[in-house]
C-alpha cells in the first residue's frame, strides 16, 4: 500500500493515518492492496469526497475546518466509499451505507482508545 497524506495540520494528518489503520483492521483486513492519497484542505462546499484516480488508487479530500469528531466521522465515511470501490458493491449512490456507518465507526475508534 502506498499512502500519501498531505495538507491540514499535523494532528489531522496523524488522525487520518489512525482512521485508515483502524478501518483496514476492522473492515477490510490486511494486507491492504490499494494506494491511497489523502489531502486535507479548505473545502467549504462539503466535508469530503472520494474519487478513484487509477486502478486500485483512490483519493480522499477532507475539509480541514471540522471539529475532531466530525473530521474522524467524515474520514470513516470516505473510507466506506473506498471499500465500496474495492468490493465493487454499493446500493444507489452508496451514500446511505456511508452515512449509516460513519458515526458508528468513529465512535468505535474512540471507544477502542485509538484517538
Ligand atoms: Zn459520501
Amino acid at each position: 500500500m502506498n499512502l500519501e497524506i498531505s495538507g491540514g495540520y499535523e494532528y489531522q494528518r496523524k488522525l487520518v493515518r489512525k482512521c485508515i489503520d483502524y478501518f483496514i483492521l476492522t473492515q477490510l483486513g490486511y494486507p491492504a492492496k490499494f494506494d491511497l492519497t489523502v489531502k486535507v484542505k479548505d473545502l467549504k462546499t462539503c466535508y469530503g469526497y472520494t474519487e478513484q484516480v487509477a486502478y486500485d488508487h483512490y483519493k480522499i479530500v477532507l475539509d480541514k475546518s471540522q471539529i475532531i469528531k466530525d473530521f474522524i466521522s467524515t474520514m470513516m465515511h470516505e473510507m466506506v466509499h473506498v471499500k465500496q470501490y474495492l468490493t465493487n458493491r454499493w446500493d444507489g449512490d452508496g451514500e446511505e451505507e456511508a452515512c449509516n456507518l460513519q458515526r458508528t465507526l468513529a465512535d468505535n475508534m474512540w471507544k477502542d482508545n485509538w484517538v
